[in-house]
């Protein structure tokens, strides 16, 4: 597949709205201390084998509802834009303003 202009990764989806389960504004990260704690722990066990932490996925940080707007959203922008093959270089096709 020759994806000329490939939309966003879902994370900058997600990120552009508002949480629906902390609130968090567009842009702004997940108030979600569970999960970055996850994320410490693992790190902190990496640590102890000697192994280098590893950065979290963002969309691990986020809620799932969030994460669920920001799908729907990719998959909006994704059914509206032409056929990979048919997009233009350096074009957007998504509508995160
Ligand atoms: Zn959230």
């Amino acid at each position: 597949m020759t994806d000329k202009s490939p939309l966003p990764p879902l994370h900058v989806y997600a990120l552009a709205h508002r949480c629906p389960a902390c609130g968090a504004d567009p842009g702004e990260p997940c108030n979600a201390p569970r999960k970055q704690a996850a994320s410490d722990s693992f790190n902190a066990d990496r640590e102890k084998v000697g192994r280098p932490p590893v950065t979290p996925d963002p969309l691990q940080l986020m809620h799932t509802r969030r994460q669920d707007a920001g799908r729907r959203h990719l998959e909006r922008d994704e059914m509206k834009a032409p056929w990979p093959s048919d997009r233009e270089p350096g074009r957007r096709y998504d509508t995160l303003g």
